[in-house]
């Protein structure tokens, strides 16, 4: 955790202009947890070139000085305002940046004015993502831990998929899946498992149901677990029995959309280009308009972060290290859907797939 605090403190130092603060108030709980080490729910830290400060409340102070060890750990009152007003006075640094995508208006609101009447003279200067773009790059650790989550989730879906028979319905097979996941380790899912047979395919994100699955209809399993506190994400198509000629037309396009996105996820190309290698396929192919989301998004603590693999919002470079899904798909309103989803590092010169579901899709 230490180096994770150097390298930040080495990047607060480097801002400049409108963007230069003297510290950072970090309020986001997966932010918390990567820069301190402290996985409890509440909380703030306050990090500046000097001083980097835990605040919690009494629930959390025996396990938040054991867990964060480069921390100093200072116990305030769940009403925090006040409290966190009064540690940034003490400081006397002029510009404090807040994460702008997590405080809420009414908790930016409250500091304000705890600052106003502490006569404090601190300036909350609004951050986007500057500890997420830090934790992009994992670690080997890191990598090895999300590693794990990925093999807990790929046997999960080989050993579930492999029993399988028509009339099962969705509902029961993602309850198969998070008992087996949870009965091994998992702390959670790491988001509720979609299972979306037939027609149901068609929504990317369909809730399971009491429907049950019929022989030869796509079938799209959509899971990941938390373990150790690091997610994983797969998704597998597959189909009980042989599925129609129109299956495996789908199948094989999206399959090359995922394949020349993987080869292509080398340091340094942009989010919205390494999303058009996936997207130029299925361009190709005619079936854009049923490709409506994103190729992938990073996944590490949180199951969806930074970097995004977005034609819409993908304006920034992978670094070596990122570990993102790489998630095409194809849509068809009354038939159903495809998509196919691994995890991979992006690496200097290609991706590494970390996950190893197999790709035969019938049962
Ligand atoms: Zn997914
Ligand atoms: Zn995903």
């Amino acid at each position: 955790m230490s180096a994770r605090l150097e390298t930040l403190r080495r990047r607060l130092s480097a801002t400049a202009g409108d963007e230069q603060v003297d510290g950072l108030l970090v309020s986001s709980a997966d932010n918390r947890r990567y820069l301190s080490g402290f996985t409890g729910s509440a909380g703030f830290l306050i990090i500046t070139g000097q001083e980097a400060i835990l605040l919690t409340d009494f629930r959390y102070v025996e396990q938040a000085t054991a867990q964060a060890p480069h921390f100093t750990v200072a116990k305030i009152e769940a009403t925090a305002w006040p409290a966190l007003a009064a540690e940034l006075k003490r400081l006397r640094h002029r510009r404090i940046g807040f994460e702008s995508e997590n405080l809420t208006v009414d908790s930016h609101r409250r500091l304000l004015e705890a600052l106003r009447e502490s006569g404090a003279e601190v300036e909350l200067v609004p951050r986007r993502g500057f500890v997420e773009e830090q934790r992009q790059a994992k670690d080997a650790r890191e990598v090895e831990l999300i590693r794990r989550a990925v093999e807990l989730a790929d046997r999960a879906f080989e050993t579930v998929a492999a029993r399988l028979r028509p009339g099962v319905t969705e509902r029961e097979v993602a309850w198969r899946l998070e008992v087996y996941m949870r009965e091994r380790g998992a702390s959670e899912v790491s988001f509720p498992i979609i299972v979306a047979a037939g027609p149901n395919g068609a929504m990317p994100h369909h809730r399971p149901t009491d429907r049950p699955i019929e022989r030869g209809e796509p079938i799209v399993i959509d899971m990941g677990c938390r373990l150790n506190g690091y997610c994983s994400d797969m998704t597998r198509t597959i189909t009980l029995g042989e599925p129609d000629a129109q299956f495996w037309r789908i199948y094989d396009i999206v399959l090359r959309a995922q394949q020349a996105c993987e080869d292509g996820l080398k340091a340094g190309i942009l989010g919205r280009d390494a999303d058009g290698l996936a997207r130029d396929v299925i361009k190709a192919a005619g079936y854009v308009d049923q490709f409506g989301h994103g190729t992938g998004h990073g996944v590490g603590l949180a199951v969806h972060e930074h970097p995004w693999l977005s034609h819409t919002r993908g304006d920034m470079p992978l670094r070596e290290g990122a570990v993102v899904t790489v998630e095409p798909g194809i849509y068809l309103p009354g038939w159903g859907g495809i998509r196919i989803e691994d995890m991979v590092v992006v690496g200097p010169a290609r991706g590494l797939i970390l996950t190893t579901a197999h790709k035969q899709p019938v049962v």
